[in-house]
């Protein structure tokens, strides 16, 4: 079955069709008209999949992509359009142009954590670009990973755009396809397992991985409305949130105020009685709720801390100092635990943040512009923010994605479109004139020769 639906896609790439931007347009315009007419209807989704609240699910999901579609819709026109360049003097005369095309058929595998989100986004990309695609969403969000079969039956025939439902199997039998791109978005672990098999057949790739995220906040920062920020990307989504703070290292002198300020925030979005928030989402998976309770275990909690099995409730959580060897700081916690680390000089922060592989993101909450500089450029991250967290992710002009072990590519907005696209140069030589240099038998002097590299 896999290898006929591969076919077909191969076969409707080759029927040229996509290459034609009214064509792109529109089957974005049907995917943007379908998704608006059941945005509730996914929203309920989600809901029925980890109880995310209906505002993360409109801001984070489905608003989220709208924007993604309005954007694109209004101008891949102009970004279709050949780049031209200044010719150098060594083919005189010639046009010298940058097109952008299509790779042709694009796998996209995508993770629970924003189910919706992150596989029609970069299903945005692919097609603005050009390109077909198979589309492969979580196994464990099943109620949202439904509503994107019935919206891309809706709009795309199948050997356009398909989706692909299933676990592990199913997608191990998918990477065993020859694709023209593969864009995964998952954890770093299964990031390796995608890019050894992409490897086979040197097929390109986007890897939109994960890491432990740090979250810096120094005697300077205005520490009400840094905890207010924290808190919010922390426990939006329930902490299961890629480019969430993973870990706070504060200034010893400000803990105490930090600790409480966190506290009252996160009482007020969610009341008193956290369980019964209608503002706050669930974990998703049973294995992922296990591993977090897990992670808790031994740890001195200074706030929540509790748990329901029957719905895989964990409360927002903030741990204190836990020991850097503990499994909580062993890697990416991705749940609402935030742990509360103190320093006393800069190269305990240094010290912390070095033990780990690159971070998808990176928060400095500072009212030292040389602190904020100084953290923003020593270390190499995915994305960050300065006195906010995970907003970086809303503006479509910032390419989002990671580096090193948090990813490889960035997208969003013309990145996307940039992303998916090969950049094929060509050069249109007049032939009115033939300049004879260049032919053997070579006659030129070593003198003219070294000129030579002023001509290209
Ligand atoms: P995951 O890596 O377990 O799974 C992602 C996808 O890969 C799923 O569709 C799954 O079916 C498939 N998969 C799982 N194991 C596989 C294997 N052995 N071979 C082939 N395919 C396999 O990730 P997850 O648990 O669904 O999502 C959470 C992770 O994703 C977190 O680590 C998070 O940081 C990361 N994430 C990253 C971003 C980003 O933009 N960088 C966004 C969201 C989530």
């Amino acid at each position: 079955m896999i290898d006929q639906l591969v076919h077909d896609q191969n076969a409707f790439f080759a029927s040229q069709q996509t290459k034609d931007v009214r064509f792109r347009k529109k089957y974005l315009k049907k995917l943007r008209e379908v998704i608006t007419e059941q945005e509730d209807a996914i929203c309920e989704a989600l809901y029925a999949d980890f109880k995310k609240p209906k505002f993360e699910s409109m801001a984070t999901e489905t608003q989220f992509v709208l924007a993604e579609l309005n954007h694109a819709i209004k101008n891949i026109g102009e970004w279709s359009e050949p780049i031209h360049v200044s010719s150098s003097l060594s083919n005189f005369p010639s046009r010298d142009w940058i097109q952008p095309e299509p790779y042709g058929t694009v796998l996209i595998i995508a993770p629970w954590n924003y189910p919706f989100q992150l596989v029609i986004a970069p299903l945005i990309g692919a097609l603005s670009a050009g390109n077909t695609a198979v589309l492969k969403p979580s196994e464990f969000s099943p109620n949202t990973s439904k509503i994107i079969v019935e919206i891309i039956q809706k709009v795309f025939p199948p050997e356009y755009v398909t989706v692909v439902e299933g676990g592990v199997d199913v997608s191990t039998a998918l990477l065993a396809q020859k694709w023209d791109y593969i864009f995964f978005t998952g954890s770093t672990q299964v990031g390796k397992i995608v890019y050894k098999s992409a490897a086979v057949q040197l097929t390109p790739v986007t890897l939109e991985l994960s890491g432990k995220n740090p979250c810096v906040v120094d005697e300077t920062a205005k520490i009400p409305l840094a905890a207010k920020r924290i808190a919010w990307g922390k426990f939006m989504n329930a902490g299961q949130t890629c480019i969430a703070p993973d870990y706070i290292l504060v200034h010893a002198s400000k803990k105490e105020v930090l600790v409480n300020e966190l506290k009252k925030h996160i009482t007020s979005f969610y009341g008193e009685d956290l369980e019964s928030s209608k503002d706050f989402a669930r974990i998703a998976t049973t294995k992922h709720y296990n591993e977090l309770k897990q992670k808790l275990e031994g740890q001195n909690i200074l706030f929540g801390g509790s748990f329901n099995d029957t719905d895989r409730f964990i409360a927002p959580t903030l741990v204190n100092e836990p020991k850097l060897d503990s499994e909580l700081m062993g890697g990416e916690i991705f749940g609402p635990i935030l742990p509360i680390i103190s320093y006393e000089n800069e190269s305990e922060i240094h010290e912390i943040v070095s033990k780990y592989d690159k971070p998808l993101a990176f928060y400095v909450f500072s009212q030292n512009k040389k602190i904020q500089e100084k953290l923003m450029h020593q270390y190499s991250f995915g994305g960050g923010t300065i006195n906010d967290t995970v907003v970086h992710i809303s503006n479509k002009r910032l390419p989002f994605g990671g580096v090193g072990s948090s990813g490889i590519g960035g997208y969003h907005g013309k990145h996307s479109f940039e992303l998916f696209s090969h950049h094929k140069s060509i050069v249109k030589h007049a032939t009115w004139l033939d300049v004879p240099l260049r032919y053997a038998p070579y006659k030129i002097s070593d003198y003219i020769l070294r000129k030579i590299k002023y001509l290209f």
